[in-house]
């Protein structure tokens, strides 16, 4: 049996970034330490800082002191600002290219652009990115539904697909005289995404490997589903081995968020079968 890791399998740049400063302000400054939501979408290592001491919050209420790290999706300007009102130290690992989309979106509606955000409405990227007069699309065909502005300018939630935000931006132009795009767009995902999908054509299994909650370990499990047998699974100890009788190849795939660590047990177990 032939035992396949996806290339690019497990974090990317901003979550790797994100848990370093975090892993290194928990080792060498006071506490308490927050973070609103989890620091990632991987219960394993949630847990593992929890025990090093980190927090999860769900807002600020009652917090009087203490470090808020801001998590690599960003924070809305107005929640960052309640916390420094509330003499928190701020910690921020906002992904860099989140922070991109985060000024060019700053940068339009200064020049008076309506702003358009290409996103899931309810995502904390979108969240940290919008104001109260930005409109956020999911899909073109919601253009349909928008009224005409003189001006208009669009951005991306960073995992957005190219594709769908040029849609947008096509039927945009029926809407405005004036029309102002950044692609904010992260390749990170998409690269996932097409290694895990050549992977998946030739294996006769695929192990996907990350948070039951991770988005983008979900989006994985289902293009691999599409293409061959596949299981969506947190951890090594939920490999059931009946699923690796008579099979050649068998794939790893992992979402972002998800530690190369328990990328390595999980390899480590498929090969360990029938040893
Ligand atoms: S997916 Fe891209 S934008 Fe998001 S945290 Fe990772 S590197 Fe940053």
């Amino acid at each position: 049996m032939r035992v396949i890791v996806a290339r690019g399998s497990g974090f990317c740049f901003g979550v790797k970034r994100a848990l370093e400063i975090v892993e290194k302000a928990l080792g060498e400054e006071k506490g308490p330490f927050y973070t609103l939501g989890p620091l990632i979408h991987n219960p394993q290592v949630v847990d593992r800082l929890s025990r090093k001491g980190l927090k999860v919050i769900d807002n600020l209420k009652g917090i009087k002191e203490g470090t808020l790290i801001i998590r690599s999706h960003g924070l809305p300007t107005a929640t960052i600002e309640l916390a420094k009102k509330k003499g928190l130290k701020i910690i921020d690992t906002t992904c860099p290219y989140v922070k991109r989309a985060q000024e060019k979106a700053k940068e339009l509606e200064s020049k008076g652009y309506q702003l358009v955000i290409v996103g899931d409405r309810g995502h904390p990227e979108v969240k940290s990115m919008a104001s109260e007069k930005s409109i956020v699309l999911q899909r073109p065909f919601q253009v349909e539904k928008m009224e005409s502005y003189s001006r208009i300018g669009v951005v991306a939630q960073t995992t957005q697909s190219l594709e769908n935000f040029k849609g947008i931006v096509k039927k945009l132009r029926s809407r405005t005289k004036e029309l102002k795009g950044y692609a904010t767009i992260c390749n990170a995902v998409s690269r996932q995404q097409r290694s895990t999908r050549k992977l998946a054509r030739e294996a006769d299994l695929m192990l996907v490997v990350g948070g039951r909650d991770s988005a983008n370990t979900k989006r994985l499990f289902q293009i691999s589903e599409r293409l061959t047998n596949a299981h969506h699974i947190e951890k090594a100890s939920e490999i059931d081995f009946r699923w690796l009788g008579n099979k050649k190849i068998v794939g790893i795939s992992a979402g972002a968020s998800t530690p190369k660590w328990l990328i390595d047990e999980v390899a480590r177990k498929v090969k360990g079968y029938g040893n």
